[in-house]
């Protein structure tokens, strides 16, 4: 029987996922980026949480743009049934690898967790069996809520909460599509700690350290992790939070990679990135809104982004072009575009004027918003045509 995929929200989660339209999806953003420029980058490349949105962005970017091999890995499940098909990230593995195979490049895609010893044992035996034995950059965009450690076995839990104060604000139910006055609450000390365990840099390093004594980094090798500082928008409850504090974590863990990696001339990279429609951001609370008014400023100017728009720029023109703009702390500054005093004038203008009445009208840009937020998962793709699929096809397809 053919299956109909159906879209479902469960407060900012989407639950439903469209296979065949995560896959349109895919092939609308290789061609983008072979529409917008190659370049002379890395030709061998790991990215750690590669299966949406920035870590796939920077998949294509870097294997469409610069025709290099790729290893993918994240955290997906695949189809169990009719009313289980999986997640998103599954299915843009499967499309990622079957374009990137056709045009001849290696992809290769290892599910699992991240944070484990096995896991990482494992990419370092496909890196020295199957990939030419080193890596020329590796790529840390893991986003999740959860970490186990792997010496102790403890499992931490990320809180996105506010430091020493409650901060109060507009936020959106996406579904009930409501607006509403929320308040966050100040985190304790374990919930900071426990946030920068499972969103600051220890792992990075971890990863860091473990490639290089099995000796599968290149020399001049590039690792890139990716952060956001934001504006005085969210600055109480993004930099300000538990959130900003794993973010300072991954600064200073950029310094250790950087004196690990001195001796192969490697360079540990921190690029602030800008502000855009993800799984992980729209569960950030007042997020959603600080994006409603970002976006429509960003639009009207001309600048606004989407994952792959962002990322194919920071790789083409900043860390493998001839302009990058750093900040005194050494770090990647593509966010410059958000930051810009003119768009921040003016999306703090709309930001207060934003209300219930108003939030999900041209007022704003809540159709961008949720059309990109749809996109995630396959659903309102661009050139996406709608064909029967049934459950042992899915089942058929190989990560
Ligand atoms: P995302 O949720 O879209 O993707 C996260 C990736 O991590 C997925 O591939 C997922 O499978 C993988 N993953 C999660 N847990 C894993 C595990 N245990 N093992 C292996 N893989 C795992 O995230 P995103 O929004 O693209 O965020 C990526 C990074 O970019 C984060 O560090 C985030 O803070 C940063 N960033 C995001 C924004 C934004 O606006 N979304 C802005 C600036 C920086």
């Amino acid at each position: 029987m053919a299956i109909q995929p159906q879209a479902t929200m469960r407060g900012n989660v989407l639950m439903g996922v469209n296979p065949l339209g995560c896959k349109q999806e895919v092939y609308n953003q290789i061609n983008y980026v072979k529409k917008n420029g190659s370049y002379q980058g890395p030709k061998k490349v790991l990215v750690l949480g590669a299966s949406s949105s920035y870590g796939l962005a920077t998949r294509i970017s870097t294997a469409f743009g610069a025709g290099a091999d790729t290893i993918g890995v994240s955290y997906e499940k695949g189809p169990k049934s009719e009313r289980n098909l999986g997640t998103p990230g599954w299915y843009n593995n499967i499309a990622f690898k079957q374009a990137a195979e056709a045009d001849g490049l290696i992809a290769k895609n290892i599910i699992g967790d991240a944070f484990t010893d096995e896991l990482k044992q494992e990419v370092i035996d496909y890196i020295k069996e199957d990939f030419g034995g080193q890596v020329d950059l590796v790529v840390y965009s893991l986003a999740t809520g959860r970490r186990t450690d792997p010496e102790t076995g403890q499992v931490y839990t990320s809180a996105i909460k506010a430091i020493g104060q409650e901060v109060v604000g507009p936020d959106i139910n996406l579904q009930k599509e409501t607006f509403y006055q929320k308040t966050l609450a100040a985190a304790s000390q374990e919930e900071i700690d426990e946030t920068v365990k499972v969103m600051g840099g220890e792992d990075w390093l971890i990863w860091m350290k473990t490639l290089k004594e099995a000796g599968v980094l290149a020399d001049g090798v590039k690792t890139v992790i990716y952060s956001y500082l934001g504006s005085d928008l969210n600055r109480a409850y993004y930099h300000d939070g538990t959130l900003g504090r794993a973010k300072a974590d991954c600064d200073a863990k950029a310094g250790e990679i950087n004196n690990l990696l001195a001796d192969i001339d490697g360079q540990a990279l921190v690029c602030v990135s800008t502000a855009v429609t993800t799984k992980a951001s729209s569960v950030i609370p007042f997020f959603p809104v600080y994006c409603l008014a970002l976006y429509k400023v960003m639009a009207e100017a001309g600048k606004h982004e989407t994952p792959i728009m962002h990322k194919h720029r920071i790789y083409r023109d900043m860390i493998y072009g001839d302009q990058p703009l750093y900040d005194d702390e050494g770090r990647l500054r593509p966010d410059a575009w958000e930051l810009d005093p003119d768009i921040q004038a003016k999306t703090t203008e709309l930001v207060q004027q934003i209300n219930e009445d108003n939030f999900n009208t041209d007022f704003t840009a809540y159709d961008l918003f949720m059309h990109e937020f749809y996109n995630l998962n396959g659903f309102d793709v661009a050139g996406y045509q709608e064909k029967n699929i049934e459950i042992d096809q899915l089942q058929a397809l190989e990560p």
